[in-house]
């Protein structure tokens, strides 16, 4: 049966047995209603009228006016006429009463009025009496009645009142424990109810949707565990060592190449704090180290391999989640890079004699000594000179880088006065200076104390520096080259009022080959590159300041011996 028909019927019979209980109720005080009535009318009023008979009689016949107040009372009488017997009576009365009429003095007609009038009382007081032994009887079994059907009608009530709320509330706790289940992922949660009623429809369609689900969380389950394995494969298959951290840097996972990096197993490791384990493992905390792009140089399977690392942090909406560490086998640039560190070393070594012999040659062929020269063939000459003269800084230059890259830079540390450095160096360029009308200042602190340097690499440094200045200035310009101390530093600078360099080049001029683009003088792009290396070799630090259109001052520090 339907929920609605259920609450139809229930309710609908609490109603009917309202109406029911009201209907007899009023009924039954209707008819008690009636009964009182008819006594009042039937008999009260005969005593009423008899009343005022025997008063009018007592008058009579000395008070004319009391005829017509008894004549009035009997007519009254007379149309009230209810009870057994009370017809002849009356009668007998309207005839003794007209007989007393025609006669006052007979004492036979009045003692039959007064007889009549006594047998009328009695008359009406016995049927007062029946009537209201009725009334009481019929009252008694109303009373019954209402109470017999009181009783039932409560106790059906009573039932319908206790067992409803459950028809309700049982289902409802089933659905909503089904649904917390649902919510907790038990999707295997079923609800079983045996009614047809619109509670039974509710959890069919709850199954339904917790067989769907169900469905739904395998198939996904079974695509991400897919996914996972595949992911994890390729992981498994790269070339690169992968290692993977969760947010408290707990290791996760890491990849077969991780593994013989780290001569580890990811089966013991995962799970753990790589800390701990990095406490056994060299290679792991210099992992855990923060920064990237390291150049680590690892020893593995028997042979020295190169890996870069990089750091990648796992974010998810600002909060992080974890990282991954990478390290990318670059064996084979290292290797590829180290054969073109080779080559150009041994050119520019090779290029080195013949070029100084092309030199020296050219400057005897300029001795009159050797032979004269017409005007032509000197200024042939000397191209040639400024040619050779170029090769041979370029070659210079080259070998120098070469020795850095294969980090063989020899250091030959001794306290050098800082002004012999600044002597030599301002010497080497005053020629090109003069040349191009360009004045080197020199300002130097005469209280400045010997620096702990290699004179050789500190000399070519300044050198390069002041000739860049003098390159990238114009003409009749002015170069400061200064030297004062801080601390336990003392700091080289040199300033020129040139073109400057623009603020977005100023990170990069220091990387090898880089050339300021649209930069017209000739260059290799490596003096700066090799004066890094030279100064952060000695344990210094070289910088540019730059205003674009203003000139640039370099500086660079070196400790105080
Ligand atoms: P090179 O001078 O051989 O090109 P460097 O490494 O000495 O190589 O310089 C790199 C670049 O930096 C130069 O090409 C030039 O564009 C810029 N540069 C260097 N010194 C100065 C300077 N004093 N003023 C302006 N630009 C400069």
């Amino acid at each position: 049966m339907r929920l609605k028909t259920k609450l139809i019927i229930g309710l609908g019979f609490l109603f009917i047995v309202i109406l029911a209980f009201g209907i007899l109720s009023i009924v039954s005080i209707n008819r008690l209603k009636d009964n009182a009535e008819q006594i009042l009318q039937n008999n009260y009023e005969t005593l009423v009228y008899n009343n005022n008979m025997l008063e009018s009689l007592n008058r009579l016949p000395a008070d004319s006016s009391a005829w017509k107040a008894f004549e009035d009372n009997l007519n009254q009488q007379e149309a009230n006429v209810t009870e057994q017997g009370e017809g002849p009576t009356t009668a007998k009365l309207r005839s003794a009463f007209e007989t007393y009429k025609s006669k006052p003095g007979d004492s036979l007609a009045h003692n039959t009025i007064l007889k009549s009038l006594q047998q009328i009382n009695q008359l009406n007081q016995q049927a007062i009496l029946q009537k209201n032994e009725l009334v009481k009887q019929s009252s008694e079994t109303a009373n019954t009645w209402l109470t017999l059907i009181f009783t039932v009608l409560a106790l059906i009530a009573f039932t319908l009142v206790v067992n409803f709320p459950s028809i309700i509330s049982g289902p409802i706790r089933s659905l909503s424990e089904g649904i917390a289940a649902i919510a907790g992922k038990d999707y295997k949660k079923r609800i079983h109810l045996k009614q047809k009623d619109e509670f039974g429809d509710l959890a069919n369609a709850f199954n339904t949707m917790a067989e769907k689900l169900n469905e739904y969380e395998h198939s996904n389950l079974a695509k991400i565990k897919f996914e996972k394995s595949r992911i994890e494969t390729i992981i498994n298959k790269m070339t690169d060592a992968i290692i993977g951290f969760d947010e408290k840097r707990n290791i996760l996972f890491m990849n077969a190449v991780a593994e013989s990096l780290l001569n580890l197993k990811e089966k013991e490791v995962a799970g753990k704090y790589a800390a701990d384990i990095a406490l056994k493992n060299d290679l792991l905390r210099r992992l855990l180290q923060n920064g990237n792009d390291d150049e680590l140089k690892i020893y593995a399977d028997n042979k020295e391999s190169y890996f870069s690392k990089e750091r990648i942090v796992m974010k998810n909406e600002d909060q992080l989640i974890g990282e991954v560490i990478v390290l990318q086998n670059i064996t084979p640039f290292h290797e590829l890079d180290e054969a073109k560190t080779n080559f150009i070393a041994t050119i520019s070594h090779e290029l080195k004699t013949p070029i100084s012999s092309i030199l020296m040659s050219a400057k005897l062929l300029e001795d009159e000594r050797v032979g004269m020269v017409n005007e032509e063939q000197k200024d042939l000459v000397q191209h040639i000179k400024e040619d050779s003269e170029r090769l041979l800084k370029i070659t210079g230059e080259l070998l120098n880088l070469t020795q850095v890259e294969a980090g063989k830079i020899q250091m030959a540390f001794q306290p050098v006065m800082p002004k012999e450095i600044l002597l030599y160096a301002i010497e080497a360029n005053k020629k090109q200076a003069e040349l191009q009308k360009q004045t080197i200042e020199m300002r130097i602190d005469p209280s400045v104390e010997a620096v702990n340097a290699d004179k050789e690499k500190t000399s070519w440094v300044l050198t390069n520096l002041i000739a860049n200045a003098i390159r990238y200035s114009f003409e009749d310009s002015k170069i400061i080259v200064s030297v004062e101390q801080k601390d336990k530093t003392v700091v080289f600078s040199v300033q020129d009022f040139g073109k400057g360099i623009d603020s977005k080049y100023k990170d990069r001029i220091f990387d090898r080959y880089f050339r300021v683009p649209g930069t017209k003088e000739e260059g290799t792009g490596l003096g700066l590159a090799i004066c890094r290396e030279f100064i952060e070799a000695q344990g210094g630090k070289i910088w540019v300041e730059s205003d674009y259109g203003d000139g640039s001052k370099f500086s660079f520090w070196l400790p105080v011996a």
